[in-house]
């Protein structure tokens, strides 16, 4: 039986991830013209490229640093509320003790840790159409997977999962946060950009693990 290193685990996820931001580029930027500003997804473009970039670069085998580098190299992405959110995250994510090898319960905790982080950084909770609605469901659905010992890669399925539920529930909401909040009634029949944006992250890390 293989083990999983931490390190390379992650760099795969987050690399997989970033290929399905590339692709959905621009729906996720018409998203944004709905309540926003039309650049999410040139925003989330930069920000995965930028993460790729540190992962290439990162030789060593500290899954932790990478995450550290990863989330510093994404909060200096000049790119408003998404990139911020998404730094923090990953930032959070390097907060906590990661052991070489991935298990469900290391995954929970990381995650877990980045949730928190950008709990910090906003307000905003699930029914607020924003981000939160695809990110919080999917970071539990790790954390009920751990509590009852599913492994790394059915837990990222559970996870790619309810964030993808979470994203489509956004479609009914009126946005409370962001530029989108102004517009009010205006917003509900159109699912919001960075809810979309978080669902297909979690859709590449999963994808990473079934190819693991
Ligand atoms: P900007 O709104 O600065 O142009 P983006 O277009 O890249 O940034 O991202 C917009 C997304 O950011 C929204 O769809 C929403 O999901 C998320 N967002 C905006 N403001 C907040 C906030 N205060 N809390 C959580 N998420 C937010
Ligand atoms: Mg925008």
């Amino acid at each position: 039986m293989n083990t999983l290193s931490s390190k390379r685990v992650l760099a795969q996820m987050f690399g997989e991830a970033a290929g399905y931001i590339r692709i959905h580029s621009e729906m996720l930027s018409k998203l944004d013209t709905v309540g926003g500003d039309g650049d999410h997804g040139a925003t989330m473009t930069r920000v995965m490229e930028v993460v790729e970039q540190v992962i290439k670069l990162e030789n060593s085998n500290d899954a932790r640093e990478m995450l550290r580098h990863a989330g510093a190299a994404v909060l200096n992405v000049d790119g408003g509320a998404s990139s911020a959110i998404l730094g923090s995250f990953i930032s959070g994510m390097s907060s906590v003790e990661i052991e070489s090898e991935l298990n469900t319960e290391t995954l929970a905790r990381v995650f877990s840790a980045g949730l928190h982080a950008v709990m910090r950084q906003t307000r905003a909770q699930v029914g607020d159409k924003t981000m939160m609605d695809a990110l919080v469901p999917a970071v539990r659905a790790i954390e009920a997977a751990a509590n009852s010992g599913m492994p790394v890669v059915r837990a990222m399925e559970m996870a790619s999962d309810a964030a993808r539920n979470g994203a489509d529930s956004t479609e009914g909401m009126i946005a409370k946060y962001g530029r989108a909040k102004s517009l009010g009634e205006r917003t509900r029949g159109s699912a919001d950009p960075g809810a979309t944006s978080i669902a297909l992250l979690f859709r590449g890390f999963s994808a990473a693990n079934v190819r693991a």
